[in-house]
């Protein structure tokens, strides 16, 4: 059919969203034919037990809807999980909710907790869903920027200038996709004084909470905020199984928090999905269980790969800041000439038969992104070295 020409269709609240850079730059990796650096999915599949445990699931006849608030065991399984790693004691029934997703844990989150005018503090760069959302609720975004120049830290002065009593919630992202920072127990405990101190929500986004690198800056590891005196009362806990499991393509995920966060998840989500995909619920209440050491495999596989990504970067002459989580290095390209991240990823594939992603439209603050590229290392290690192959034998310079 030929396309109809005609004004869009598309409604204001999505129209003034810019479209994902994902589905961009992975449509110019295959119309190209170009290793994709780019997108963050993992190459390899989770656990076979897990994926045997969904199809049993089928079979069992799991096919009709869940309940709301997620399967009983799936809600149990996540409560043992926060026991088990963190020492939080979420009450199964009341302080879990099961989402399509963190991304639907974010949306439930946002929707379910902020007002249009409500002024919201939120690291960027940012994961685009979170600015996605917040323009539909009608937020005001106060950034807190993570520059490339002070090793993606945030800054104590911005972050206290950013968190007033204005703030209805903080929403932090550790580890933090794209810049790999996961913040560390004193980062963490100036957020939890300024909000105790102006009494106002955290919402925190843990996907990446076991891909945590053992050289980690935060040697510590992942410190969940809602462990810290006086947190938990105050903040929401997302997290799924699609990054920790490598299953991204399941969308299953999590909140956990005190009783009245849970249920603003909870009333948004009603009205979003109703409910999750019923036979995948306990296949991920059998990997939390069954497969509790399947991560951390992950993390020591991923941090060799960051390690291979990131000694051949440097040797292509496009040195990255070693992350200490997630699966993103971030290279920032102005000494090659280049001004405009998104200039070289679009030359990219023709220079050198590789994707990546420019990083600037996740910051408000366009200085401080136009020149940074994201590169993602949960692919094959065959896949890494090739690209970097690649990446050495072109001209890169503008
Ligand atoms: C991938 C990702 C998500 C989305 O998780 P799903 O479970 O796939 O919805 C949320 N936040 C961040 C920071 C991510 O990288």
């Amino acid at each position: 059919m030929p396309a109809t020409p005609g004004p869009s269709v598309l409604s204001d609240r999505v129209a003034q969203i810019p479209p994902t850079v994902f589905s961009e730059m992975s449509a110019l990796a295959v119309r190209t034919g170009a290793l994709n650096l780019g997108q963050g999915f993992p190459d390899v599949d989770g656990p076979a037990s897990v994926v045997a445990a969904a199809v049993e699931a089928l079979q069992a006849g799991a096919n009709q809807y869940a309940p709301g608030i997620g399967v009983p065991a799936l809600r149990a399984a996540i409560a043992r999980h926060q026991q088990r790693h963190y020492g939080l004691t979420p009450d199964p029934d009341t302080e879990v909710v099961v989402t399509t997703g963190c991304t639907e844990a974010i949306a439930g989150a946002l929707l379910g907790l902020v007002d249009p005018g409500d002024e919201v503090v939120v690291l960027e760069p940012y994961y685009d869903s979170y600015t996605a959302m917040l323009d539909m609720c009608g937020a005001r975004r106060r950034p807190v920027t993570l520059r490339a120049e002070t090793g993606f830290r945030p800054d104590p002065d911005e972050l206290r200038a950013a968190i007033t009593p204005a703030t209805k919630l903080v929403l932090l992202n550790t580890p933090h996709n794209p810049t790999g920072t996961v913040l560390t127990r004193e980062e963490l405990q100036l957020v939890a004084d300024l909000a105790i101190e102006n009494d106002v929500l955290v919402v925190t986004d843990e996907v990446y909470e076991h891909l945590v690198f053992d050289d980690a800056r935060s040697a510590e590891g992942q410190v969940p905020i809602a462990t810290l005196p006086g947190m938990w009362e105050r903040t929401l806990t997302l997290s799924s199984v699609g990054k920790s499991w490598s299953f991204t393509g399941w969308k299953v995920g999590w909140a956990t928090g005190p009783a009245r966060l849970v249920q603003a998840v909870l009333a948004a989500k009603q009205w979003l999905t109703f409910t999750s995909g019923a036979p995948l619920q306990p296949a991920v209440a059998h990997a939390l269980d069954h497969e509790p050491e399947w991560p951390a495999a992950l993390a020591r596989d991923l941090q060799a790969r960051r390690d291979l990504l990131c000694a051949g970067l440097a040797e292509a002459g496009l040195p990255a800041r070693l992350p200490e989580g997630t699966y993103f290095a971030t290279t920032d390209i102005s000494h090659l000439g280049w001004e405009d991240g998104r200039a070289f990823c679009l030359a990219l594939p023709e220079r050198a038969g590789v994707v990546a992603i420019p990083t600037q439209g996740f910051y408000d603050d366009a200085d401080a992104g136009r020149q940074l590229v994201r590169w993602a290392f949960c692919k094959e290690p065959a896949v890494i070295s090739e690209g970097v192959r690649r990446l050495a034998a072109a001209d890169l310079a503008r």
